[in-house]
């Protein structure tokens, strides 16, 4: 695999960086080898270190001829990948700039954010950094044949996909929410508890929110899931007004 920097010049949007990656590599292998990428791109180290509060940095001139990314070594192999990718997105856009010398640090939680008020730069990197690495690590040409190949909605398939790309299976959850024809939505939840919850522009209204208890009625909290197995599909009462029935399936992680 040979990448060209100067093929990436005029490219901002996170989509393009990512597409102008991917163009250069019409085979690309699966999983994207997203850290011989990091170094055709003139990252010069990788470097996985213990971290408090921050789950990856970039160090870079600001120029940005080079640059050292840090990984939190403590993280899963998955979301180390993820990390990286994260980073790679901040050094290859030449609008984002770290607010102090000391360089980007990335919290877990920037990891995960999809949405910026209006003028709220700093979170705005943050987003597209996040584009950018899922948009690289899950190509959406890829991925989407995948989806297409398997008719309808399967939560196996998710686990399936985050074993293929060797991402987590809820980065994976939210590339397959997102690129999915069919409107979805997927809940993530410990402990009872409602932690996230992704659906796209299709699926109309999820009831729950991010620390809510997990509905009594759900299969999440039923006893009847053995861990690491997938239910079946439930019908689910969605409430008067709800234009179609829904149906639900359940994994529980081992
Ligand atoms: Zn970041």
């Amino acid at each position: 695999m040979r990448l060209e920097r100067m093929e990436l010049a005029d490219c901002a949007a996170p989509e393009a960086l990512a597409a102008a990656i991917l163009r250069q590599v019409p085979d690309m292998p699966l999983p994207v080898p997203v850290e011989d990428i990091a170094r055709q791109l003139d990252i010069t180290e990788i470097r996985r270190i213990e971290t408090e509060g921050f789950e990856g940095g970039l160090i870079a001139w600001d120029d940005r001829s080079d640059g050292v990314i840090l990984v939190n070594r403590s993280g899963s192999r998955q979301r180390q990948r993820f990390t990286i990718g994260h980073e790679l997105g901040h050094f290859l856009n030449p609008w984002h700039k770290p607010k102090d010398a000391q360089g980007f640090r990335c919290t877990s939680r920037d990891m995960r954010v999809s949405s910026a008020q209006p003028g709220d730069r700093a979170v705005q990197m943050e987003v597209e950094a996040n584009i950018f690495a899922a948009e690289l690590l899950m190509p959406r040409a890829l991925f989407r044949k995948d989806l297409r190949g398997k008719q309808g909605l399967d939560v196996s398939h998710i686990l399936a996909l985050a074993r293929k790309f060797d991402m987590s299976r809820e980065s994976t959850a939210r590339r397959y929410v997102e690129l999915q024809d069919d409107p979805c939505a997927v809940v993530i939840s410990r402990h009872g508890k409602v932690l996230r919850c992704y659906r796209n522009k299709d699926f109309p209204y999820v009831s729950v929110k991010p620390g809510d208890p997990v509905p009594a009625f759900s299969i999440a909290v039923s006893d009847r899931l053995p861990p690491g197995e997938v239910s079946d599909w439930n019908e689910i009462d969605r409430g008067s007004g709800a234009a179609h029935a829904s149906r639900a399936s359940c994994w529980s992680k081992p």
